[in-house]
């Protein structure tokens, strides 16, 4: 998963794009970049491993300034996980020198196409960077003809429509934004001092204090002009009924205090909750508890519809960092217990936790087990999902399928497995009914619940 940002025509470019991607950073920690660009020339890209507050300094940052600036945190999906890989597939990526000018792209998604589109240009003498799908969309703009620039950007984003992309571009000289015609992942357009920003989340927007005008829809290619923005959708309009929006961004991904799809993303984790409050009626619990901070917002629905007391059950450690224990297994589930810390008196107590998903289970297993060590009588896990049992093709960085828990075993299964005295899971259509009631919203891909791709 990745968090990318693009503004043009604010009085510091640079700045706010600094600003917004602090806003997205929990789209991805693994490394971040930047690029400016003024007068026919660009400054940076800058790229650096981990996390954008430690890796810029404010020099830098205002040294950025310009006409456009784009940014870019990574979270590696498609290329490679190891630090080398990390740097070398950061982002923005540019091309100065192509016939068809300079072209600078930050990208979101998974580009399906891309392992076949990478083959096809080596076997004709292009050349690869790193390991990232997004260097194909270069070598799409430097293959293109240049009649016009709509034409242009048509040409390269055509070969990558089977795929999950949301874009933010330098291109002409102009900021672009674009999203698949699935509509996968987010992108919104704001506005601020006369210039125009493009952001992943509405949060960034609020960080730089950039007023939401309106998302970017599924299919749309936004050019920033002198006279503001212009849209193109060369790819047709699908129904809202047919694009395939990412449900697990509602879920756990996106942060709970924008919009997402135009709808309050907040509002339907609480919504979750409530459905799970009425599918659960007869929990018997003496308190109920976030697993912070992903299960707070699901837990205030539980709460309120079910009207069981809310209780503090975990500290969550900020600064709990690395752990150095081997191997893989073994490491998540330290770094649970170095995340989350159960309160004092809890004792002969029964206790109903709520998260946001349950994916290897490692951390409903390890919260239970810590529970139990405390001497708490009962937990009852709820999980305000579906079963999440396929692995993500559209930029969501998930377990392989043999990994996931809900792949090989059902809800009792995995009950028995994390100790659980309950456990439940919402279904796929209260999932749905949950964006339907809160948003009025239809059209979301569904493969993490019943492994049909919508594009393999
Ligand atoms: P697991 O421990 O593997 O069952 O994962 C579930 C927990 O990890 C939940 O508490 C989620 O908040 C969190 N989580 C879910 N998906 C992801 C992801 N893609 N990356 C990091 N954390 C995640």
């Amino acid at each position: 998963m990745c968090g990318i940002i693009g503004v043009s025509g604010t009085n510091h470019v640079g700045l706010d794009v600094y600003e917004g991607l602090h806003a997205v950073q929990h789209r991805g920690k693994d490394g971040g970049g930047l690029v400016s660009f003024s007068d026919g020339v660009f400054n940076g890209p800058f790229m650096r491993d981990g996390i954008i507050a430690e890796a810029f300094t404010e020099g830098e940052i205002r040294g950025l300034d310009g006409a456009i600036a784009l940014g870019h945190v990574r979270y590696a999906t498609q290329g490679g996980r190891n630090k080398l890989d990390a740097a070398r597939d950061a982002q923005p990526l540019l091309f100065k020198h192509t016939r068809n000018g300079a072209i600078a792209v930050a990208h979101n998604g998974d580009i399906r196409t891309a392992p076949q589109l990478r083959t096809d240009y080596l076997a004709i003498g292009g050349f690869f960077q790193g390991t990232s799908d997004t260097e194909v969309i270069l070598h799409n703009f430097a293959k293109a003809t240049n009649d016009s620039l709509d034409s242009l950007l048509t040409q390269t984003l055509e070969p990558i429509q089977e795929g999950a992309y949301s874009l933010v571009m330098i291109v002409d000289g102009k900021l672009v934004g674009a999203r698949d015609v699935n509509g996968f992942r987010p992108l919104v357009l704001g506005k601020k001092e006369g210039g125009y920003m493009l952001a992943s989340e509405t949060v960034a927007l609020k960080r730089a204090r950039a007023s939401y005008i309106r998302e970017v829809e599924p299919g749309e290619i936004i050019v920033v002009e002198d006279s503001g923005p212009r849209s193109i959708r060369p790819f047709g309009v699908r129904s809202e009924g047919k694009q395939k929006k990412c449900v697990f961004e509602y879920a756990y991904f996106a942060r709970p205090d924008g919009l997402l799809f135009n709808t309050n993303v907040a509002a339907v984790r609480r919504e979750f909750g409530e459905i799970l409050a009425r599918k659960f009626p007869n929990l018997s619990t003496d308190m109920v508890g976030a697993v912070p901070d992903s299960g707070n917002d699901a837990t205030i629905g539980y709460c309120h519809a079910s009207g069981k007391p809310f209780e503090i059950v975990f500290s969550r450690d900020h600064f709990a960092g690395r752990t150095f224990i081997d191997p893989d297994g073994e490491k998540r589930a330290a770094k649970v217990r170095a995340k989350l810390s159960p309160y004092e008196g809890l004792e002969g107590k029964v206790v109903t936790l709520v998260d946001d998903s349950l994916v290897r289970s490692t951390t409903s297993r390890e919260l239970v087990k810590m529970l139990k060590e405390v001497g708490v009588q009962g937990v009852n896990m709820l999980i305000a999902f579906w079963p999440f049992a396929y692995h993500c093709k559209y930029g969501i960085d998930t377990a392989d399928d043999g990994e996931l828990a809900s792949h090989s075993m059902n809800p009792e299964e995995i009950r028995k497995y994390i100790g659980a005295d309950f456990l439940g899971f919402l279904d796929q259509a209260e999932v749905l009914s949950a964006m339907k009631k809160v948003g009025g919203l239809e059209g979301f891909c569904t493969a993490c619940s019943d492994g049909e791709y919508p594009v393999s």
